[in-house]
């Protein structure tokens, strides 16, 4: 069965959101770790963190995954940005350990003119300082589209920041479709081409989650911008075949598109089970 789920809010509590997902027959799902905007975090409710736990193993939930605040800049230039990047990482590295969080997601940042070897560098050297053996949480580095001067718009980019981090077995990757084919990988057309170039450069080993998303621009537009499946330029038949592939099947996949409504979802996630083989 595909394990999929959207992406929801813990404002009223964790228990509370993994009751939400299961209503709304998802089997996954993610959460910003803190206020999306970076601000600061609420302390973490240790007891409700664990009845989410019970609730998601009772319950045969895949692992769920935990996203950073999409306005950090791991590589920046300005040394206060940058160190509120780390700042925020580790205390959230806490928290998901605390919470026994499988997977922190997070965007690699954008090297603004320092030059794609710069960011990469300064990301992979911000990771060495924050994953320690303390953590078991898994940190996932988001595939990017490549827009403005975002680094991880390439696989050769997100294998150059794991190439940096000592503890990479502790790294994975998450692959947003939208991104990837933003950044020029044609997923609709030669799928099995993105996957193959996936695995000889970074490996399919690394690949633990898929962000599935329509994309409202052309492949290669460098365009960030998510469409509702099938309201897009990868379309329903290209969702089909993502979601069928034997390379990815059996990974949670996790919708992130532009929906207003709860319901909405839960058709969207009823729909994308529809297309399963
Ligand atoms: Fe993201
Ligand atoms: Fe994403
Ligand atoms: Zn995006």
């Amino acid at each position: 069965m595909l394990h999929i789920g959207c992406h929801l809010s813990p404002s009223s509590g964790l228990l509370k959101m993994a009751e939400t997902a299961f209503s709304l027959a998802a089997d996954t799902f993610q959460f910003f770790s803190r206020n999306p905007r970076g601000s600061k975090a609420k302390p973490l409710d240790e007891a409700d963190a664990a009845a989410m736990r019970d609730y998601l193993s009772q319950n045969a939930f895949a692992p769920v995954l935990v996203h950073a605040p999409y306005t950090l800049n791991p590589c920046a230039e300005n040394p206060s940005v940058a160190e509120f990047a780390e700042l925020v990482m580790r205390d959230d590295l806490l928290r998901c350990t605390a919470m026994r969080a499988p997977y922190y997601n997070f965007h690699p940042g954008s090297h603004v003119g320092q030059g794609i070897d710069v960011g990469v560098d300064k990301t992979a050297a911000l990771l060495n300082r924050i994953l320690d053996a303390s953590t078991d949480t898994t940190v996932l580095i988001e595939t990017m589209s490549g827009q403005g001067s975002e680094i991880g718009g390439t696989f050769e980019q997100v294998k150059a920041i794991i190439d940096g981090v000592e503890r990479n077995d502790r790294v994975g990757v998450c692959l947003d479709t939208c991104h990837v084919f933003a950044a020029g990988y044609d997923i609709v057309n030669d799928l099995d081409g993105a996957l193959t170039a996936f695995d000889r450069v970074i490996g399919l080993d690394r690949l633990r989650f898929i962000h599935l998303n329509d994309s409202k621009f052309e492949c290669g537009q460098h365009k960030d911008r998510h469409a509702a499946i099938g309201d897009g330029f990868i379309g329903i038949e290209g969702v089909r075949r993502i979601v069928n592939h034997p390379a990815l099947r059996d990974l949670p996949f996790c919708l992130e598109t532009p929906h207003e409504k709860l319901e909405e979802y839960a058709d969207e996630i009823r729909f994308v089970r529809g297309l399963c083989e």
